[in-house]
C-alpha cells in the first residue's frame, strides 16, 4: 500500500503485544525493576519500591476476586495521589474489570455527573475524599461495595485496601498470577472530558491503548528521575506515570501542587526532569525563591499551549537544561500523538509540540472541506492509530471519527515540511486554565440550577498566569435578584477550582444566540473584548 499524500506517519518501529491483559503486562516490565524506588513522595518522602506495587498489585487482585469483582464490571478510584494508588488500579485492571479514576478536585456536581456516566458497582476511596464527599457519595446508587485506602478507625460497612491485602498472606509467586483473560480491543479506563463540545463524557480506553503507550519509546530518560505532578486520575498522571514506570524510571510526586513545595522538591532530590503544564513553567520562571534547580536536563510540557517566550525563560533560568520537550494529545488519544522524545533533544524546533508518535497517522485537513493539507497550511489535526479511545460511552464513533477512522480533535494547527507540528488553537469550545479542562457546558448547567438565572453563556478570558479562566454571562428571570458573588459562590460550591468565574460574571438582558437558537459563543467572545 503506497502512503497518501499530505497524510504524516509515525514510525513503524514497535511492536504491541496483542494478547495480554495490561495489568499482567505492567507487573511483567515492572517486575524487571524489582528492586528500585519506583516512587517518592516529594512532600514526606515516603517510596515504594517497584516490588511493592507488584505484590500489593497482585494481592489486591486476589482480594477483589474473592470479594466477587467479575470481568466487565466497574470500579470507581477516587483518591489523591497516594501510595496505594497504583496497586489499585493494576489489581482492578489484572481481574478484567474496567477501572475509572475520578479527580480528588472535584465538587459536588463533576463527581454525581462522572458517576452517574459510569456507574461504578465498587468505589475505591481515600479517607480524604471520603470525609469531604461521604454525602455526595453516598446518593450514587450504582455503588455497592466500599473500599477505604489507609489506617483509619474502622467504620462499619466498609472494606479497608490495606486487610484485603493482608488478607492474601505471604508474597505471590509472579510467575505463579495469572491476570484475567481479556480481549486487548475491552475497555479497561474510563475517563471524562468533554471533547469538542458539550458535558463532560466517559472517555473508553482499551488494553490495547494501554499497552501501546507502554510499548512507544520512553519519552523521559528512564534513567533520569523525573517529578510528574499531575493528578494520577488524568491520562497526563494514569498513563504517563504507566508508560514511565515500564521503563523503571525513578518517579517523584506531590499529593498537591505547591509552587515552593514543587521547587524545594527538584533541589532536595536532585530532580532531572519534570513533566509540567505551561502555567507551572510560567510560575517557576517567574517565582523568586532561591532554590537550586541545576539538576535540571528536561522539562516535559504538555495539556496547554506553552508559549515561545517562556521556553526562552527556562533557557535562562535553569542552567543545565538540555531541553524543553513539549507532547500534544488528549484523554482520547491516550496521552501524547504528537511529541519529542528526550532522545530529540538536538532536533526540537522551539513551539512545535513534536513528531508524530510510533504507528500513528496524523492529517491536518481544511476546516470547511476537510480536504488534507500539505505543509505550512493551517486546519484541523485529526488522528488515527493504536491510541485512539474506542469512544465516548454512549455516543456513536461517527460523531467524533470520520469515515477513516480519525478522530477530530477540535485542535487547530499545521506541520512543517520536516513533519514538525505546531497547534495555533482550539476549534472546540472547552477552556483550559492551569491546564485543567473547563467545559462551559458545565458551568452553565450549574448556574442554570439557581432559580434568579434564566440564561447563561460561559466563555474563557486569556489570562497571563492560568492560561485561560471562565467569564460568565447571565440573564435573570423575571422578578428574581441574585448579585455577582452570590452566583460566583453558588458555582464554587458545586464545581473545582478551574470552573470557578474568576474571570467574572455580566449580567446581561439576553444571552446572544445564532439562527438555530444556540447558544453564540463568538458573540459573547466579542462582548467580552469590548468590555
Ligand atoms: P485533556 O484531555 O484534558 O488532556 O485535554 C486535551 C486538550 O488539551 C487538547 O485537545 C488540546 O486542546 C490541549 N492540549 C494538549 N496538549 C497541548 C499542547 N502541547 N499545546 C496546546 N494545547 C494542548
Amino acid at each position: 500500500m503506497l502512503k497518501i499524500p499530505n497524510y504524516v506517519y509515525g514510525p513503524k518501529d514497535t511492536t504491541i503485544p496483542l494478547d495480554v491483559n495490561f495489568g499482567q503486562f505492567i507487573l511483567g516490565r515492572m517486575w524487571m525493576y524489582k528492586d528500585r524506588i519506583a516512587q517518592t513522595n516529594g512532600a514526606t518522602g515516603e517510596s515504594f519500591t517497584y516490588k511493592e506495587i507488584v505484590q500489593q498489585s497482585m494481592k489486591f487482585a486476589v482480594s477483589l476476586t474473592r470479594l466477587g469483582v467479575r470481568k466487565g464490571e466497574t470500579i470507581a478510584l477516587f483518591s489523591e495521589n497516594r501510595k496505594e494508588y497504583w496497586p489499585a488500579v493494576i489489581g482492578t485492571v489484572c481481574v478484567g474489570a474496567i477501572c475509572t479514576t475520578i479527580s480528588s478536585m472535584y465538587a459536588e456536581e463533576e463527581i454525581k455527573h462522572v458517576l452517574h456516566i459510569s456507574k461504578p458497582k465498587y468505589l475505591i476511596v481515600s479517607p480524604k475524599m471520603y470525609e469531604a464527599h461521604e454525602a455526595t457519595l453516598k446518593l450514587i446508587d450504582s455503588i455497592e461495595t466500599t473500599i477505604l485506602f489507609g489506617d483509619d478507625a474502622k467504620r462499619p460497612a466498609l472494606y479497608y485496601f490495606n486487610d484485603l491485602v493482608a488478607s492474601v498472606g505471604s508474597d505471590i509467586d509472579v510467575e505463579n498470577f495469572i491476570a484475567a483473560d481479556v480481549d486487548v480491543h475491552d475497555v479497561l479506563f474510563i475517563l471524562y472530558s468533554s471533547g469538542t463540545t458539550g458535558m463532560p463524557k466517559g472517555v473508553t480506553l482499551t488494553h490495547l491503548n494501554a499497552i501501546a503507550v507502554c510499548c512507544m519509546p520512553a519519552i523521559l530518560d528512564p534513567e533520569l528521575s523525573s517529578l510528574n505532578i499531575r493528578g494520577w486520575h488524568h491520562i497526563s498522571g494514569l498513563l504517563a506515570v504507566s508508560a514511565a514506570m515500564a521503563f523503571g524510571r525513578r518517579g517523584l510526586y506531590l499529593d498537591n501542587f505547591e509552587l515552593e513545595l514543587f521547587l524545594k522538591t527538584i533541589e532536595k532530590y536532585k530532580v532531572a526532569q519534570v513533566v509540567v503544564a505551561p502555567t507551572v513553567l510560567v510560575a517557576m520562571c517567574k517565582s523568586d525563591a532561591k532554590y537550586d534547580l541545576s539538576s535540571l536536563r528536561f522539562i516535559y510540557s504538555s495539556v496547554a499551549p506553552l508559549h515561545k517566550e517562556t521556553i526562552s525563560a527556562a533557557y535562562k533560568k535553569l542552567p543545565n537544561l538540555k531541553a524543553v520537550l513539549q507532547g500534544y494529545g488528549s484523554s482520547e488519544t491516550t496521552l501524547v500523538i504528537i511529541r519529542y522524545t528526550y532522545k530529540d533533544a538536538d532536533i526540537v524546533k522551539s513551539g512545535s509540540v513534536g513528531l508524530v508518535a510510533p504507528n500513528c497517522i496524523v492529517k491536518v485537513v481544511d476546516i470547511k472541506d476537510q480536504r488534507p493539507l500539505g505543509p505550512n497550511q493551517e486546519g484541523e489535526i485529526y488522528v488515527k492509530g493504536p491510541l485512539l479511545m474506542k469512544g465516548y460511552m454512549g455516543r456513536a464513533r461517527s460523531d467524533d471519527f470520520d469515515d477513516e477512522g480519525f478522530y477530530r480533535t477540535g485542535d487547530a494547527g499545521y506541520y512543517d515540511e520536516d513533519g514538525h507540528f505546531y497547534i495555533c488553537d482550539r476549534i472546540k469550545e472547552f477552556i483550559k486554565c492551569h491546564g485543567y479542562q473547563v467545559p462551559p457546558a458545565e458551568v452553565e448547567a450549574v448556574l442554570l440550577l439557581h432559580d434568579a438565572v434564566r440564561e447563561a453563556g460561559v466563555i474563557g478570558l486569556k489570562d497571563p498566569d492560568a492560561g485561560e479562566i471562565p467569564l460568565a454571562f447571565v440573564s435573570l428571570q423575571p422578578g428574581k435578584e441574585v448579585t455577582e458573588e452570590e452566583l460566583k459562590e453558588f458555582v464554587a460550591k458545586r464545581l473545582s477550582d478551574p470552573k470557578h468565574l474568576r474571570g467574572g460574571l455580566r449580567f446581561v438582558d439576553s444571552v446572544p444566540k445564532n439562527k438555530n437558537g444556540k447558544l453564540d459563543r463568538n458573540e459573547l467572545r466579542r462582548m467580552a473584548n469590548s468590555l
